[in-house]
């Protein structure tokens, strides 16, 4: 069994989808970034990653490469699935916490999980998400950005 540890940020901006495990959340707010700069598919990315070892999100899909301007990041996270399959290894489960002050989630979670668990093909029992707000403390309580930690646990086949 491996395990993996994944985090990520990014700062809110105007005129920007606020979009979270592929879904688009309704704010007058969105998430800054060359892809659609989906911080949960990433921090969930870079766990599966960190897992076997195999570097970061930044690294198999760089940020200068316009190939992935404004990308789906549910697409990459399908990618580096296919990555850890090639590996030999499948996904035991994830899970995820989103620092958020606002706007609230608690609305979305089932949704976001619904729409990971269909891109990482494995059960939506297997995948969390939470959210929780800093308290109004620092750069997410602030609500400057959004910042998610993830944790994977992967077996060999
Ligand atoms: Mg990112």
């Amino acid at each position: 069994m491996r395990i993996g540890h994944g985090y990520d940020v990014h700062r809110f901006a105007e005129n920007r989808a606020l979009i979270l495990g592929g879904v688009t959340i309704p704010y007058e707010l969105g998430l800054l970034g060359h892809s659609d700069a989906d911080v949960l598919s990433h921090a969930i990315s870079d766990a599966l990653l960190g897992a076997l070892s195999l570097g970061d999100i930044g690294q198999h899909f760089p940020d200068n490469d316009d190939r992935y301007k404004d990308a789906d990041s549910i697409k990459l996270l399908q990618e580096v699935c296919r990555l850890i399959e090639e590996k030999g290894y499948k996904i035991v489960n994830i899970d995820s916490t989103i620092l958020c002050q606002k706007p609230k989630l608690k609305n979305f979670i089932v949704e976001m999980r619904k729409r990971l668990s269909d891109a990482m093909n494995i059960d939506i029992e297997d995948v969390s998400v939470k959210a929780t707000t800093e308290e109004g403390l620092g750069f997410t309580g602030e609500g400057l950005g959004i910042a998610v930690h993830a944790v994977c646990l992967l077996e060999k086949y």
